[in-house]
């Protein structure tokens, strides 16, 4: 006789470290952002960056650096990504749903925190395309206001539509009624938004690197000569962008530090290779 055992089926397979997809927006052709679930053991200071991935055809974690774009207090881990077309991860990233998972490994470590700078004024964020993740996470942070009174966002991307991620959380913040019940009605002016293009025609336009040393930014929004004395600042891009940027703060008489050794401005890759 056989028996006719119910089939009980197999629990999902979990990978290690997994996290499930929570949201996913695409923004450009290029561009998407998502959200997971966060670990419960992690902690992380705003502007820090973990590895993320998904299994290989092979088995083995296809694993790459992301900026978290989301504060430490949220419940959720943001992030913010590009699609690189046959990229080894993002090729397949970019087709995540709401209920997948991905792995997360739990280390975050990474340069642009706001102990790495020496107490000022105003805090500066220099960042092309996606780096932007990490002050998305920092411009969230309450921290940041505590210890600056001023903070000006300098985005700069090829094209306006790939603005549009940043300018809507900056957007957010401003109309942020628990901001502006921190600090006051006039929040809006203490951060403050420099977007500008490269390759399209827009209200601003330009480098960072030319809009810092003509000058331009600070007509632009009103704002005194950079000083080591009043600015900070941290650099988020492509290894050219970084060098380039830090060459323009090491002459206004910045220097560059670090979570050991904080001073005036802090650098990080936004990814390895030559990019745009
Ligand atoms: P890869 O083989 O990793 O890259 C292929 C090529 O694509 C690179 O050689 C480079 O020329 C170009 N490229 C890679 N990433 C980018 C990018 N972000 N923007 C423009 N060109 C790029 N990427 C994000 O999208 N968001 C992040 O928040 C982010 N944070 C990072 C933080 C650190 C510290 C570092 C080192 C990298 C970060 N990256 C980030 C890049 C990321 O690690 C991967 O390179 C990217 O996800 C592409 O992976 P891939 O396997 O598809 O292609």
């Amino acid at each position: 006789m056989t028996l006719d055992l119910p089939v009980t089926e197999a629990p999902a397979k979990t990978l290690p470290d997994a996290q499930t997809v929570t949201e996913v927006k695409h923004w450009t052709d290029s561009l998407f952002s998502f959200r997971v679930t966060r670990p419960a053991s992690l902690r992380f200071r705003s502007g820090e960056f973990v590895m993320i991935g998904l299994p290989g055809d092979n088995g083995k974690p296809i694993l790459r650096a992301y900026s978290i774009a989301s504060p430490n207090w949220d419940d959720e881990l943001e992030f913010y990504s590009i699609k690189v077309p046959d990229g080894p991860l993002t090729s397949r990233l970019q087709h995540i749903k709401p209920g997948d998972q991905i792995i997360l490994r739990p280390k975050p470590v990474g340069t642009l925190v706001l102990d790495a700078l020496l107490p000022g004024k105003r805090l500066w964020f220099l960042a092309t395309g996606t780096g932007i993740a990490p002050f998305a996470s920092l411009m969230r942070d309450p921290e940041t206001y505590e210890r600056y009174e001023q903070v000006v966002m300098m985005h700069t991307c090829r094209t306006a539509e790939e603005l549009v991620y940043g300018a809507e959380l900056v957007d957010n913040l401003r109309h942020d009624p628990l901001l502006a019940e921190m600090y006051g009605e006039d929040f809006a002016k203490r951060l403050l938004y420099y977007p500008t293009t490269t390759r399209e025609q827009s209200p601003f336009m330009g480098r960072i690197t030319d809009n810092l040393t003509s000058g331009k930014v600070l007509t632009d929004l009103n704002l005194p000569p950079i000083s080591p004395e009043t600015d900070r600042a941290m650099i988020c891009g492509s290894l050219a962008f970084n060098v380039d940027v830090k060459a323009v703060l090491e002459g206004f008489g910045l220097h560059e530090g670090a979570n050991s050794d904080p001073r005036e401005f802090v650098v990080e890759k936004a990814f390895v290779g030559e990019g745009v």
